[in-house]
């Protein structure tokens, strides 16, 4: 998944403490921090004037990254209607073209499954706000992006990861907050954003077999910080065991990627544990068939997690865990 991207987390604080175990277990593996490092800080200005002026950043941090974002149009989309208006009709033959032309995993899938793919890609869509730079809007982006939301989330119950309204489509790749790192896309947990190069994007779904797919990469990271640090919109004891069961078997794949031994996974994924979870799932995938064969016990976990088997023509593992009845 080169080049690299950024995921901004807020805390463990909220993870159990047998998951939290585990995970700090991994974090340590790529800490840094010396023990007895410390330097005694040295002020230019008074330490009120210094206050005052964190203060001021805070307060333009939150009014900016937190306060606005959040405000920004929004549509409640709970549940998804039983919409046969024309209108209606008309864009899911549109939908329906596009996505069978452009996504691999809905082209493969059964006509009860397109239904219900269709209708959560319509939801999904309206619940979001997309904003293009540097690109002229058309309507078939929303639509494959939204394609491969759905398809990440196929077999959960919630599938509109709320907790980032916004989605950036950049017409290639970028660099963001005044750095110079180049990237294909990243997800902001300050801003509540994800962001997509629209060219790469398109590229990595034309070539469905190399386990390169940037939008697969963010939307991993977007459901990831609602599994591990969010909103918890799938909050169920499935997922719970489902993750401390991923976390246990991923753990020694990834020393072994961090120890740079040659391997079925991107290098990237050894860059730190959200960066294993998103190659993974691009390989999930991408490449079902050979990550099953070399890596049987990770890719079970993920399917237990994600509630799919992107190999079945079922795809769907518990009908009734994903709210199959309602959606
Ligand atoms: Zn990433």
């Amino acid at each position: 998944m080169p080049p690299g991207d950024t995921i901004i987390l807020n805390s463990l604080d909220q993870l159990p403490d047998s998951i939290r175990h585990i995970v700090d277990s991994l974090l340590e593996l790529h800490s840094h921090q010396l023990p007895g490092e410390e330097k005694v800080p040295q002020f230019l200005f008074p330490q009120w004037s210094i206050f005052l002026f964190v203060l001021l950043v805070a307060w333009a941090s939150a009014y900016f990254y937190i306060i606005r974002p959040a405000s920004a149009k929004r549509k409640k989309v709970k549940e998804i209607p039983d919409d046969d208006t024309a209108d209606s009709v008309v864009a899911g033959i549109r939908y329906e073209q596009w996505l069978n032309k452009y996504n691999p995993y809905y082209a493969s899938l059964q006509v009860d499954l397109k239904k219900r793919f269709l209708k959560r890609v319509m939801a999904f869509k309206e619940s979001k706000e997309f904003r293009f730079h540097f690109m002229q809007p058309e309507e078939f982006i929303p639509v494959l992006i939204s394609g491969a939301a759905v398809q990440l989330t196929f077999g959960l119950r919630h599938f509109l990861i709320e907790y980032f309204p916004v989605i950036n489509i950049i017409k290639g790749e970028y660099s963001y907050s005044g750095g110079h790192k180049i990237v294909e896309g990243h997800v902001q947990v300050d801003n509540r954003s994800i962001n997509i190069s629209w060219n790469n994007f398109i590229q990595d779904y034309e070539d469905y077999t190399d386990s390169q797919n940037v939008g697969l990469h963010e939307l991993a990271h977007a459901v990831s910080f609602d599994f591990l640090y969010g909103f918890h919109e799938n909050k169920h004891p499935h997922y719970e065991e489902g993750l401390k069961e991923y976390i246990q078997v991923a753990a020694p794949v990834f020393k072994e990627l961090r120890q740079g031994k040659p391997h079925f996974l991107d290098d990237y994924g050894a860059l730190n544990v959200e960066e294993f979870w998103a190659v993974s799932i691009e390989s999930f995938f991408e490449n079902a068939l050979e990550f099953r064969y070399k890596m049987p016990g990770l890719f079970n976990a993920i399917c237990e997690l994600l509630n799919q088997d992107p190999l079945t023509n079922e795809k769907i593992i518990d009908r009734s865990l994903a709210g199959f009845s309602s959606t």
